[in-house]
This record gives C-alpha cells, structure tokens and sequence, in this order.
C-alpha cells in the first residue's frame, strides 16, 4: 500500500463516518470498526460514494447529501391504509414497528406502522431516511487495491467474512 493512493474506483475504502439528520446522530462507526466498501461497486450511497474522489489516507470531510442522492424522495405513495382486520393476532399494532410484507409478486418489502387508528393501520415502505437531507462527516482510514475476486463480487471481504 502506498503512501500516495487516493480513493478511485477498485479500491477497498475504510472510512470512519458519523450521519447526523435533522441535527440528530443516525449512524456512525465510532466505537466499531471502520466501514470497509469498495469504491466505484454502489455498496454505498451514490451522493457519499461521488465525494469521495482523491481523497488520502487521514482526510477528513463534510459531506451532505441531497435526498435524491441518498436515500430518496419521500413518496406519498408509499404510505398505505389496511383495514387492521387484516393482520394476524400476533402482531404488534403499535407505532414503530417495523414489519416484512410480501408484494403481489412474493417479493419481501419491509413497511413501518406510522399511525394506528380504530379501523386502520397506516403502513410506511419508504426507507426510514427516505426525503431526508444526510450529514455526514467521514475520514478515509485505510486504502487498498481490491482483490480479483472482490472485483468480480463487486464488495470488499474482510478477514472473517469471504461471501
Ligand atoms: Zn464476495
């Protein structure tokens, strides 16, 4: 590895970040390892991914993402009303939860019961940052040249993972 290598498409990025939204901490890999991707393969968000450019070992950034370029639009229609009769007895009808439904064609969704009334239960499937402008703070840690094989996967492996 060299002193001199900046980000570019094919290599493994280890990236210390933090993601504050609406002023609050979301996300962040203080405390645990570094997020390992590979540059150039989308295994992050596209608006992140694009800042990243050129950047050196032990840089830091402020980067913030526009919606369209993160997590998306939030889309009204996305948000849909079931009659509560339609759920099983076991499940929680309680704002927050988070539930895996499959769509007409078997294919598993995950939706959020944003409100509960008598008779309804409001199901949200945008992602939960979905409309929401991203603030991260990030610093390039570590760089590398992908491996073949994680070039043909299109990730990174790591010591204890090889998928
Ligand atoms: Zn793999």
């Amino acid at each position: 590895m060299s002193n001199l290598m900046k980000v570019q498409d094919g290599c493994v990025v280890s990236m210390d970040y933090t993601l504050h939204v609406d002023g609050e901490l979301v996300d962040t890999s203080s405390g645990r390892a570094p997020l390992e991707f590979l540059q150039g393969a989308g295994n992050i968000i596209p608006g992140l991914e694009d800042e990243l450019y050129e950047m050196a070992v032990g840089e830091s950034k402020k980067v913030v993402v526009a919606p369209v370029d993160g997590y998306g639009e939030f889309d009204s229609e996305a948000v849909v009303e079931v009659p509560r009769e339609e759920f099983p007895p076991e499940i929680p009808l309680e704002v927050g939860v988070e539930l895996q439904v499959t769509d007409e064609s078997g294919n598993p969704m995950l939706a959020r019961i944003t409100a509960v009334t008598d008779d309804l239960v409001v199901l949200d499937f945008n992602h939960p940052l979905a409309g929401k402008e991203l603030h991260f703070d990030v610093k390039i840690v570590g760089l590398r040249d992908a491996t073949d094989e994680e070039m043909e996967h299109g990730h990174a492996h790591d010591e204890e993972h090889h998928h």
